[in-house]
């Protein structure tokens, strides 16, 4: 296991980096040393959705390059105010999937809580940018209906916190969630989705290891990483260290025009992820967002590029391609 250093700004807590997000669209083009000429349109995109990204991925982008693969998933543009057709702001229908405040109950047999109603960064992308967050914000008694939904329901035997970023909450709020999950008896697993390991590798602390480690429920932590580039020194020693710690490690990115469409970088992505302990799960394709068509991969180029990972790697390091279309049974393969 690579030993985690702790450069200068990694003395700051995770907290204090959560803090301290970069959130105008001016901050992030002075700290790249952007193009100023597409600073205006970037100030009214993000009014369509924040900017918000850790200093952290910030680093990880090279200066002065647009296209750069991560800077490209967390710039506002201005096509994001193109009426796509085809696309709406709630493209998975979880208006539907809804039952309570909290909750949204797709698949036999496991559940999604939404844990946390902001994340450390905004994906342009996100099939959630328009989701009702404020009306799913749960104080605890609400809370108390959301398990009690779990409660009842005997066939779910896994929970998924998802949000927002589950791991954004801090750990105490953090305990009490697995604490009750763990007194319902029907309960397996616990399934983390969460981006912070590869945003925010600080948020990965001794305390965090061993409160998802010395849970009764099995651990599955799913991160989100699109790019090669997003694993670092510092988010490869984080993921060895939930890997030491017993969790299960599973991957799955969006495919994204302009960030990952080309068949060396999903090569180089599974490799990385696999030297950081993490299995190549999914590549989704892009869920039809308004404000995110720009990112489209056509499913022809999807199974070309599936076609080329297979003739490449082992097939362990190949991700399963899937789509998700609203009200099936599960993902559809395609
Ligand atoms: S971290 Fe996940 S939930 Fe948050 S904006 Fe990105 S894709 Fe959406």
């Amino acid at each position: 296991m690579i030993p985690r250093t702790l450069p200068t700004w990694q003395l700051k807590s995770w907290q204090d980096e959560l803090s301290q997000l970069i959130q105008s669209p001016e901050d992030l083009f002075a700290r790249l040393n952007l193009d100023p000429q597409h600073l205006a349109a970037a100030q009214r995109a993000a009014q369509l959705f924040p900017l918000r990204v850790t200093d952290s991925f910030v680093r990880r982008m090279q200066p002065g390059n647009l296209d750069d693969p991560l800077l490209r998933q967390v710039l506002p543009l201005g096509c994001e105010f193109d009426e796509a057709i085809g696309y709406s702001n709630d493209p998975l229908g979880e208006a539907q999937t809804n039952p309570v405040p909290g909750i949204v109950h797709k698949y036999h047999g496991r559940v999604l809580l939404i844990a946390a109603t902001h994340c450390a960064i905004h994906c342009r992308y996100c099939f959630r940018r328009h989701f009702p967050y404020a009306q799913n914000h749960l104080s605890r008694e609400q809370w108390a209906a959301s398990l009690d939904y779990v409660r009842c329901d005997t066939s779910i035997s896994e929970v998924i916190l998802s949000g927002g970023d589950p791991l954004a909450q801090g750990d105490k709020q953090l305990a009490w969630l697995i604490e009750q999950l763990e007194a319902i008896p029907h309960l397996q697993r616990l399934r983390i989705h969460s981006r912070l390991p590869v945003v925010l590798p600080s948020r990965i602390t001794p305390e965090l290891v061993s409160l998802l480690s010395h849970s009764r429920l099995q651990p599955v932590l799913v991160i989100h990483c699109n790019h090669p580039q997003e694993v670092d020194e510092e988010v490869l020693a984080a993921l060895q260290e939930l890997k030491h710690a017993g969790l299960t490690l599973l991957n799955q990115c969006v495919l994204l025009r302009g960030v990952n469409d080309e068949l060396a970088t999903l090569v180089a992505l599974s490799e990385s992820l696999f030297r950081a302990q993490v299995l190549p799960y999914y590549v989704h394709l892009l869920d039809k967002v308004q404000g995110a068509a720009h990112f489209a991969v056509t499913e022809d180029r999807a199974r070309e590029l599936h076609q080329g990972m297979l003739a490449k790697l082992p097939g362990y390091l190949v991700p399963r391609f899937v789509k998700e279309i609203s009200q099936e049974a599960s993902k559809t393969p395609l």
